[in-house]
């Protein structure tokens, strides 16, 4: 047993797919994006369960998440590469018909010269510059990459064309994304002149898809939604303002247990911990939980986090360690070791929603989730 388990709840994922179908048209897929080892859900254990609920393309960053997802993707999937292509994963790529952006000439040649000695197909996402300035072809470049693909249309299939916002979380980011939207149109209206009609035109993340859900075209690229998070904190109060309802649609996925692994009296007047950033001004009662910083629980959480034991919420005292924390149980005298710690997620009664990470340390909720540890084991609830 490891010392501390994640769990996965299955209905709350199938509710949060089943609100993304509701904000997008029939007729545009859902790409389940899964980079992050699915947000730190596990992608071995999310490609099943998305399967399941019939989300079959997965948008991952790296030539290694793709080669995770295609071991335990089943029948009928579509792995898109956004991101990295390592060069010992080429050959791999093309032999398994794995679609990748492409963002610069250099890329799309190698993998061209592969195709051309394996006689094989590679499908391209063409990645346009619209603002982001990340990746992605300017302007100017775009009649290169036309020509190119034009010449050797046997080896070079344009399944997509497709761009990425600079934050449409923010309302700061308006008028920034409003440009992209324009640039990114006046793209696919030069492709199509010089003969490259792509099946699927893509630009829309979780934000996007709820700020422009207009403007979705064939496919979406979501995470965080899936996961049952907001993009960012406007994003929420702008979705449920809008609709004047209070509850929050989505549910989240993840939950986080571990245990307590000791308990010990200090003395009144005491620093507890690392330093002296927690005084005893009592004497006190404190519980060791066997999980650190090493697990991905931020050491920015030292003396702010909370957890629940028996229903009941605690303070983190002192700093976080590599591998534990304290918590502060004096006025509980019932608390044994061994007694289940939740760090996130709820009790009969109350919750700890990852968003309170988020507040309390200024971190984003996608990165909370993609540092808790791989070795984790995740186990799948109903
Ligand atoms: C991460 C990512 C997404 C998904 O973003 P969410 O905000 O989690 O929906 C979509 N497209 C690209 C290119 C990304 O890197």
């Amino acid at each position: 047993m490891y010392n501390s388990v994640i769990q996965i709840n299955k209905s709350a994922l199938k509710n949060n797919i089943d609100f993304i179908k509701s904000l997008i048209d029939k007729s545009v897929t859902l790409s389940s994006v899964v980079k992050g080892n699915a947000y730190g859900h596990s992608i071995l254990k999310m490609i099943p369960l998305l399967q399941k609920l019939e989300v079959n393309h997965f948008s991952v960053y790296s030539s290694f998440e793709a080669k995770q997802v295609f071991k335990v993707a089943k029948n009928n999937f579509t792995i898109l590469i956004m991101g990295d292509i390592n060069n010992t994963d080429e050959d791999w790529i093309i032999d398994n018909a794995i679609e990748f952006f492409v963002f610069n000439i250099s890329r799309l040649n190698q993998m061209l010269s592969k195709a051309k000695q394996k006689k094989k197909t590679i499908i391209i996402h063409i990645e346009i510059e619209t603002g982001m300035n990340r990746t992605g072809f300017n302007e100017e470049d775009w009649i290169q990459i036309i020509q190119l693909v034009n010449a050797n249309k046997n080896f070079i299939k344009v399944k997509g064309l497709c761009t990425h916002f600079a934050g449409a979380e923010s309302l700061n980011n308006y008028v920034r994304v409003k440009q992209q939207q324009k640039k990114f149109k006046k793209a696919i209206k030069f492709f199509k002149t010089h003969e490259i009609v792509p099946q699927q035109i893509h630009c829309s993340c979780s934000a996007a898809v709820l700020a422009f859900p207009t403007k979705n075209y064939d496919m979406v690229r979501v995470g965080i939604l899936q996961y049952g998070l907001w993009p960012s904190r406007e994003s929420f109060i702008k979705y449920i303002s809008k609709l004047n309802i209070s509850t929050n649609p989505l549910k989240p996925v993840l939950s986080w247990k571990s245990y307590i692994m000791d308990i010990k009296r200090v003395p009144k007047g005491e620093f507890i911990g690392y330093g002296s950033s927690f005084l005893a001004e009592n004497e006190t009662v404190v519980a060791s939980v066997p999980i650190g910083y090493g697990y991905g629980y931020s050491r920015s959480l030292s003396n702010l986090g909370r957890v629940i034991i028996n229903n009941v919420r605690y303070s983190v005292i002192g700093t976080i360690n590599m591998n534990m924390f304290l918590v502060d149980i004096t006025s509980s005298n019932t608390i044994a070791i061994n007694d289940e710690v939740i760090l996130i997620g709820s009790s009969t009664d109350l919750d700890i929603p990852l968003s309170s990470f988020c507040n309390n340390t200024d971190q984003l909720n996608y990165e909370v989730l993609s540092r808790i540890d791989k070795d984790i084991p995740r186990t799948i609830t109903l």
